[in-house]
């Protein structure tokens, strides 16, 4: 069916623009230009969903648990935190996991994000044994996103030592015999596509790293890591293996370009040159990491290389991709001590470079997927705002609360006012 939506304004990374209808058919977006006729959407832009490049689902079942000290932990830091996350992964079944999956990717969808890329690493029942379907909780994880009906990228995720029994795989063939099982299961499941990531440096040894990145390189498919996050997990490489962590990855031929490098909080100019170099990507979690403590992104270095930048909400203590990119920009002003630090070149303002981080392009075009979101133009937190300040005052002054509809495959997903 042919639909013809026209609303106030549509919104790219460098304005609103008025009069202009978006046709969709069969999920696509066919045509996007001035028209007179259709269905009119009075007080609502549209503007493309924002893409949630890291998340771990069933941490959102953390939410407000851990925000006090335990009276044995004097001193709280990502290492106290992760011990509490354990201990929630412990818990976990398929139904426990579909349920706190869907919970996370509804409100997702309510705070105007349209498309998830999981990073999942609990695979197997609490005492390491696997369950009568391997990937089961994968399943169960992409069974959610179908519920809610957002896209997913689905990145099983190798973990080989330390952590949890639940969490690992006695070899690299073993895990990647469930990858290849979980993609031909995927093959029917229109809104999931499924890459394939490494823990961490800590969690997967270097030989694995290679045959990981083999693989993906093989397939054509995503690769994703942490990297980089914290300084203890940095000085543990060095020890193994006398060098950084992504120097690691550039040896073990992992960084290429559809690799993203999850953090690179503390990554050094030598590291971010090796990601320019690959055409590698990083996903920087800003309310995440400033929640743990981890320390501030180098922003101004990322620029200066245009390596390629997206946003993940990662333990969704937080789930709004406007205070995540207002963040990021925040952030790198509070490291620079001045104002106006993400602005790309030939442009005034870090809007368009935030909105482009946040979105992954630049605007609704033919061809493309009809996943975007109704932006409420009345709500009070934009009232009153010019038009030709309309897409900065969203990114420095508005938060979720502003979207009324996200839409996936041309299908109203979620309604606020429903
Ligand atoms: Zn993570």
């Amino acid at each position: 069916m042919r639909r013809i939506l026209v609303p106030d304004f549509l919104l790219d990374s460098h304005g609103a623009v008025p009069n202009v209808g978006v046709t969709l058919e069969d999920g696509r977006i066919v045509e996007v230009g001035p028209v007179t006729e259709g269905e009119r959407l009075p007080g609502r832009a549209l503007a493309p969903g924002f893409v949630n490049d890291h998340s771990h689902a069933f941490q959102r079942g953390l939410r407000g648990r851990v925000e006090r000290r335990n009276s044995d932990h004097i001193h709280d830091d990502f290492w106290t935190w992760r011990e509490r996350m354990y201990e929630l992964s412990e818990s976990l079944d398929p139904d426990s996991m579909q349920r706190t999956a869907e919970r996370c990717y509804r409100e997702m969808l309510a705070a105007g994000y349209t498309s998830v890329t999981e990073f999942h690493y609990v695979h197997h029942k609490a005492d390491g044994t696997h369950y009568d379907d391997p990937n089961a909780l994968a399943k169960a994880v992409a069974e959610a996103a179908e519920n809610a009906g957002i896209r997913l990228l689905l990145l099983p995720t190798a973990y080989a030592r330390g952590g949890i029994p639940r969490f690992r795989d006695a070899s690299p063939e073993a895990f990647l015999e469930r990858v290849d099982t979980l993609r031909e299961w995927a093959v029917d499941h229109a809104l999931v596509e499924i890459g394939v990531a490494a823990h961490s440096m800590r969690a997967v040894p270097r030989d694995w790293l290679g045959r990981l990145a083999e693989y993906a390189r093989l397939n054509d498919m995503p690769l994703h890591i942490h990297a980089d996050e914290q300084l203890r997990e940095i000085e543990e490489c060095e020890k193994e293996y006398g060098m950084r962590p992504i120097k690691l990855l550039a040896e073990t031929g992992f960084l290429g370009f559809r690799t993203t490098v999850v953090h690179a909080t503390h990554a050094d100019e030598d590291e971010l040159n090796l990601l320019s170099e690959h055409n590698s990507g990083v996903c920087v979690c800003p309310t995440t990491e400033g929640n743990l403590g981890d320390g501030f992104l180098p922003a101004a270095g990322i620029l200066e290389r245009e390596i390629k930048l997206s946003v993940g909400s990662d333990q969704h203590a937080r789930l709004d991709p406007f205070e995540e990119l207002r963040e990021l920009e925040t952030n790198a002003r509070r490291l620079a001590g001045r104002r106006n630090i993400l602005v790309a070149e030939g442009e005034t303002s870090p809007t368009p470079y935030l909105l482009r981080v946040g979105w992954q392009r630049d605007r609704l075009e033919p061809g493309d997927p009809a996943d975007f979101v109704e932006i409420d133009l009345t709500h009070p937190e934009v009232s009153g705002v010019e038009p030709e300040y309309l897409i900065s005052a969203l990114v420095f002054g508005a938060g979720r609360d502003v979207v009324a509809a996200s839409w996936i495959n041309g299908i109203r997903a979620y309604r606020r006012d429903a």
